[in-house]
C-alpha cells in the first residue's frame, strides 16, 4: 500500500481536492492520506496556517479578531460549497476553530492548537469529499492514528513508541485521511512541527505502516537541478537518494521538508515527489541507494540568510579545548551552527542570521573577546550558501575544480569552501549579491 501526501496547494480550493479525489480513486493502493492546510490559490494570496496564526494573534492580544475568524470560514466555505458536501461539516470546522481559541497551555501551545485546525479541517472535507464520490473514506485524529511528539510547540519531534501504534493502522479498512503538522504529547497535548511539517506525518505514517511508497503530491512535476526561480527550466532530476535530498533540502530545495526524510529513511521507503496538476508525469524518486550514473553532480541548492562568526587567534592549533569553548558560547545563547570550517590559527561560524540579534551579537562577541581572548573577531552578515551535491563526489576527480572555475567565469569571490566529511556535497559561501550569477555560471558548468 502507499501513502500519499497532499501539500497546500493540492488542497488550496474545491478544483484542486477535485484531482485529489481522482488521483486517489485512480491507484486503489493509496490508502492513507496526509493533507496540509489550504495553501496559497494563486500568486500573492495567503496560505490557511498564516491566516490562523493572525486569528490567533489577535484573538489572545485581545484584539478584534472577527474579522479574520471571517476571513477563515469564508475560505472553508467556499471549498465546502464548492465540493458539494454536507454542509454540517461547516458547523464542525467552526466549532473546532473556537475550541482550538478556547485551548488552556503556554500561548505556544495555544497557537499550535490553532494552526493545527487547518489541516484538521482539512481531512474532515477531504474525507467527506471521498465519501461523496463512492470510496469507503475516513478522518482519524493524529492521537487516534499512535502519533505521539516531543513537548516542544511549533517544533515538536516524533516520539520512537509512535511507530508500534502507527504499525497497527496497516489492518485499517478503507481510506485514512490523516491530518498533518501535528501530533500529541505523551500527556494528550497537541505540538505542531516546524513549518511545512505535514511531509513529516506523511513520512511518519508511511515509516509505521511499512508502506510501499511515500507519494508526496506537491505542484511541481519533479525535484529540478538548481531553483528555476535562478534558471529558467532546469533540468529535471528523475532519481536521487535520500542523502543528496537531504543535502539538497537543507540549502533552498523546498519541495520536500528536510525532516521528513529521516523516517522514511529508517525503513527505506521511497518517496516520490508528483504533481497533483499532472499527476501521470513520472516525478522525481527517493530511493537509498541508486547506480552510479555518468552526472557524479545531481543538483545545485542555494540559500540566503547565512551569517559568519570569524576568529583568529596566533597558535591557536595549539590551544586544547579552544573550538569547544567558542562552540559553548553559541550553545549557551542557543544558537544552532551549520558549519564550521578551520584552519590553523582561525575558526570561522556559519549560521542563520534569523535569531541573530544585535543584542545577541554583542554578548557572543564580547564573550568571545572576554573568554577566549582572540587576536580579531569579525561577523560578516548577508552570505549566501551554495551546495554543490552528489553521492558521485567521492570518486570523482576535478568537481572542485570545476566549480571554482565556475565562481571565477561568474566573476564571484568565494568566501569560504567546505567539502563535508561525508563527500556528499561541497559547501561555498559568497556575497549573498552575487547568487544569481554564481548559479548560473555553476548550471552552466555542471548541466548544459
Ligand atoms: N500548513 C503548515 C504550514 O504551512 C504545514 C504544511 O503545510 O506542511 O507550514
Amino acid at each position: 500500500m502507499k501513502v500519499a501526501k497532499f501539500g497546500g496547494s493540492s488542497v488550496a480550493n474545491a478544483e484542486q481536492l477535485i484531482k485529489v479525489g481522482n488521483i486517489i480513486k485512480s491507484d486503489p493502493k493509496r490508502k492513507f492520506i496526509v493533507v496540509s492546510a489550504p495553501g496559497k490559490r494563486f500568486a500573492g494570496d495567503a496560505k490557511m496556517t498564516d491566516m490562523l496564526i493572525q486569528l490567533g494573534e489577535a484573538f489572545h492580544n485581545d484584539d478584534d479578531y472577527e474579522l479574520y475568524l471571517s476571513a477563515v470560514m469564508a475560505r472553508f466555505s467556499e471549498i465546502i460549497e464548492g465540493l458539494r458536501v454536507n454542509d454540517d461539516i461547516y458547523a464542525e470546522i467552526e466549532t473546532g476553530i473556537k475550541m482550538a481559541l478556547a485551548a488552556k497551555g503556554s500561548m505556544e501551545s495555544k497557537m499550535d492548537a490553532i494552526k493545527a485546525t487547518g489541516e484538521d479541517s482539512s481531512a474532515k472535507i477531504l474525507s467527506a469529499y471521498l465519501n461523496s464520490v463512492g470510496l469507503s473514506a475516513y478522518y482519524i485524529n493524529p492521537q487516534e492514528a499512535g502519533i505521539i511528539v516531543s513537548d516542544e510547540p511549533g517544533n515538536a519531534r516524533i516520539l520512537p513508541e509512535s511507530f508500534d501504534k502507527i504499525y497497527s493502522l496497516h489492518n485499517e479498512e478503507g481510506i485514512l485521511v490523516i491530518p498533518g503538522f501535528f501530533g500529541y504529547t505523551k500527556d494528550g497535548k497537541l505540538a505542531t512541527f516546524s513549518r511545512g511539517g505535514s511531509d513529516i506525518t506523511g513520512s511518519i505514517i508511511a515509516a509505521g505502516v511499512k508502506a510501499e511508497m511515500y507519494e508526496n503530491f506537491t505542484d511541481v512535476d519533479s525535484v529540478y537541478t538548481v531553483n528555476p526561480n535562478i534558471v529558467s527550466h532546469p533540468k529535471e532530476i528523475t532519481t536521487l537518494t535520500y542523502k543528496e535530498m537531504r543535502e539538497l533540502s537543507y540549502a533552498g530545495f523546498s519541495v520536500f521538508h528536510d525532516e521528513a526524510l529521516i523516517p522514511a529513511f529508517r525503513e527505506k521507503i521511497p518517496v516520490c515527489i508528483k504533481n497533483t496538476n499532472n499527476p501521470d508525469a513520472p516525478g522525481t524518486l527517493i530511493v537509498a541507494e541508486k547506480e552510479t550514473s555518468e552526472k557524479c553532480v545531481v543538483g545545485i541548492a542555494s540559500d540566503t540568510g547565512f551569517c559568519s562568526l570569524y576568529v583568529s587567534k596566533f597558535l591557536m592549533n595549539r590551544e586544547v579545548g579552544f573550538g569547544r569553548k567558542l562552540l559553548n558560547i553559541f550553545e549557551d545563547e542557543g544558537i544552532s551552527f551549520e558549519h564550521a570550517p578551520s584552519g590553523i590559527d582561525d575558526m570561522s561560524v556559519i549560521f542563520r542570521d534569523k535569531k541573530f540579534t544585535p543584542e545577541k551579537e554583542k554578548v557572543v562577541v564580547d564573550r568571545i573577546k572576554e573568554e577566549l581572548k582572540v587576536d580579531t573577531v569579525s561577523i560578516h552578515r548577508d552570505l549566501a550558501v551554495i551546495m554543490v551535491v552528489g553521492e558521485g563526489l567521492v570518486n570523482t576527480i576535478g568537481v572542485a575544480q570545476k566549480a571554482t572555475t565556475a565562481f571565477s567565469n561568474a566573476n564571484v569571490n568565494i568566501e569560504m569552501i567546505n567539502q563535508g566529511s561525508s563527500e556528499v556535497s561541497m559547501m561555498f559561501g559568497i556575497q549573498a549579491a552575487d547568487l544569481n550569477d554564481a548559479i548560473q555560471s555553476l548550471y552552466t558548468s555542471f548541466f548544459s
